[in-house]
């Protein structure tokens, strides 16, 4: 159950309440709120009624939680999740923009790239150190070195830095040299994984497995919410069906669904959502049109010679364009009188 306190609750009337919560053994967190402080209990109304909450002081309301999902449900949470990834906000209105190259290949590339990430006014920078690869034979990543050279990165263009941790084992280097924990499409189910970023402290980025449903997303979702960890993003990658004219079909229909269903903030990855170039801008266009509260892209400084998706990435002239007409998408449909963008 969700119970919604007075706006002006004082804290001993919100001890009360917790008392008698951890009296019935029942886990609770309190949210604190602009507006008014409330608790979220998971599966409180199993142990104790509702009107026997209701009645002490400084409570409002008690609202149960009939989705699945208590700990991303949307009816779960008094207000949208905003995360914050060093200074880069991402939920509550904002358009936010992650984009580098698939994997840092030398620190030439990963620099030619970044440079120009920067000069778009993007602040964060994306490239996997740890590639999870479909063949044993492909680049697998440089590893720690790939980490080194992302801090560098961070330290020469002042970018915060997003990059994919693949197992538990590597999950500790991962998270030192990160700003944000990407879990890859191929990992969303990894229990143990999910678990371990739900232990984190830092912000974690879970894509949608390649054939999973909007109610196995958001289950992995719980996961990581259910370790304590609240600064979580979704992200729509594509998923695989009969299509043969791009690498996966990116199902932006999924982006309002999850915000119907969920307070966290979805981005879309047009990138790896379509896997050719020249559909990644139209298809970044549609994401911000449909709701998404940000975007993950692929771009390098020399597609022709990159070791991993070099032809979905977008060469650094159509990036510039991408960034401008997004912006640009973005801003009239949240300036609109019609509210077309609903935060
Ligand atoms: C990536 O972001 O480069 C990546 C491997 O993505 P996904 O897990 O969506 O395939
Ligand atoms: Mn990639």
């Amino acid at each position: 159950m969700l119970i919604l306190l007075e706006a002006g609750a004082s804290a001993e009337q919100v001890g009360q309440v917790l008392a008698l919560l951890e009296s019935a053994g029942v886990k609770a967190q309190v949210n604190e709120s602009a507006e008014a402080p409330s608790i979220a209990a998971p599966h409180a109304s199993k142990v104790l009624k509702a009107d026997r909450i209701e009645a002490l002081p400084g409570v409002r309301k008690v609202v149960p939680i009939t989705s699945p999902f208590k700990l991303a449900s949307a009816d779960g949470a008094v207000q949208k999740t905003v995360v914050d990834v060093r200074g880069v906000r991402i939920g509550g209105g904002g358009l936010a923009l992650v984009a580098g190259p698939c994997g840092v290949e030398s620190r030439e590339q990963l620099f030619a790239t970044a440079r120009y990430v920067a000069e778009a006014g993007v602040t964060l920078l994306r490239a996997g150190a740890f590639k999870p690869r479909t063949s044993p034979y492909s680049f697998q990543g440089l590893g720690l070195e790939g980490l080194r050279l992302l801090e560098e990165a961070r330290r020469e263009f002042g970018l915060g830095i997003v990059t994919e941790a693949m197992d538990v084992e590597t999950f500790d280097a991962v998270e030192r040299s990160a700003d944000m924990v990407q879990i890859g499409a191929r990992n969303m189910q990894n229990f143990a994984l999910l678990k371990r970023a739900g232990r984190s402290a830092k912000p974690v980025l879970l894509k949608r497995g390649p054939s999973a449903t909007l109610e196995e997303w958001l289950y992995a979702a719980e996961y990581v919410l259910g370790e304590g960890n609240r600064q979580l993003v979704l992200c729509e990658r594509g998923i695989r069906t009969w299509s043969d004219h791009a690498r996966n079909t990116l199902d932006l229909s999924v982006v309002p669904a999850a915000k119907a269903l969920t307070h966290l903030p979805v981005m879309v990855d047009p990138s790896h959502g379509t896997g050719r170039r020249d559909l990644v801008v139209p298809c970044a266009r549609a994401a911000v049109a449909v709701g998404a509260d940000g975007l993950l892209v692929e771009t390098h400084c020399q597609p022709e010679k990159a070791l991993s998706d070099g032809p979905q990435a977008l060469l650094a002239s159509d990036f510039f364009q991408m960034v401008e007409q997004c912006r640009e998408i973005h801003r009239v449909l949240k300036e609109t009188p019609a509210g077309f963008l609903a935060f």
